[in-house]
């Protein structure tokens, strides 16, 4: 007899031979379950319903965070830069370009250009913000890095999925473009979590403490960061 009543979200089953025991996982708004090949539909449905209550104020923080922050590229659809939400709309013109007000960010499209207008949205507004990630946020981390006396030997832009911005050995500092999309708070403390790396190469409670020294509420910032996903995944 099946009295179970129904789960409150869906999950995607991800099955692996070299897998032997079951997890979780929740990404970006989707619950994936991977498991063992051979494990049994039954099986699978009684152990998520055992992680209910792990899984749904997950789930809704990221759902809550989608809706919230998600980047719409459509007409009068919405976009993110300093924080700020913005009205997106684009039009015809002699030459592309982008150009942001107070409120809203028009993008400009070539007459020439033949493909679907909304892929060459998303395609200008990635370069715009690349380009305005090399004018603005380079300076920023060399300026915030002679203030912490750290200084980089080289910092970069580059595109990133997955995480904000890295530091190497070599003292590269390489910083995601999308950090732009971020409050001017949450990007400050990027940099600053990148410029600690060059003195400390891991997270160590040294590491936090320098970090906490030049962002005293980093605590705070960096749980507000786990939200900030949805500018990862446009
Ligand atoms: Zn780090």
């Amino acid at each position: 007899m099946n009295s179970e009543t129904e789960l409150p979200f869906d999950y995607h089953i991800v099955r692996s031979r070299k897998r032997r025991t079951a997890s979780l996982m929740i990404d970006k708004g989707r619950v994936e379950v991977r498991v063992p090949a051979l494990a049994d539909e039954c099986w699978i449905d009684n152990w998520v319903r055992s992680k209910v209550d792990w899984v749904l104020p997950r789930l809704q923080r990221q759902t809550r965070a989608l809706e919230q922050r998600a980047i719409e590229i459509s007409q009068g659809g919405r976009f993110f830069v300093n924080g700020r939400e913005l009205a997106l709309s684009w039009r015809r013109a002699s030459r592309s370009g982008v150009v942001m007000a107070d409120q809203e960010i028009q993008v400009s499209i070539s007459a020439r250009v033949r493909r679907p207008e909304s892929e060459v949205v998303h395609e200008q507004l990635q370069q715009w913000m690349a380009q305005q990630a090399e004018a603005i946020l380079v300076p920023l981390c060399l300026q915030l890095g002679r203030e912490m006396r750290l200084v980089p030997s080289t910092v970069r832009i580059k595109n990133y999925r997955r995480k904000w911005g890295q530091c190497d050995s070599r003292g590269v500092i390489t910083l995601n473009w999308r950090i732009l999309h971020l409050d001017p708070a949450l990007q400050r403390y990027i940099l600053v979590h990148e410029l600690c790396h060059l003195k400390e190469m891991n997270h160590s409670s040294a590491f936090w403490r320098l970090v906490s020294l030049h962002c005293p509420e980093y605590a705070t910032l960096r749980r507000q960061l786990t939200e900030t996903y949805p500018y990862l995944i446009w």
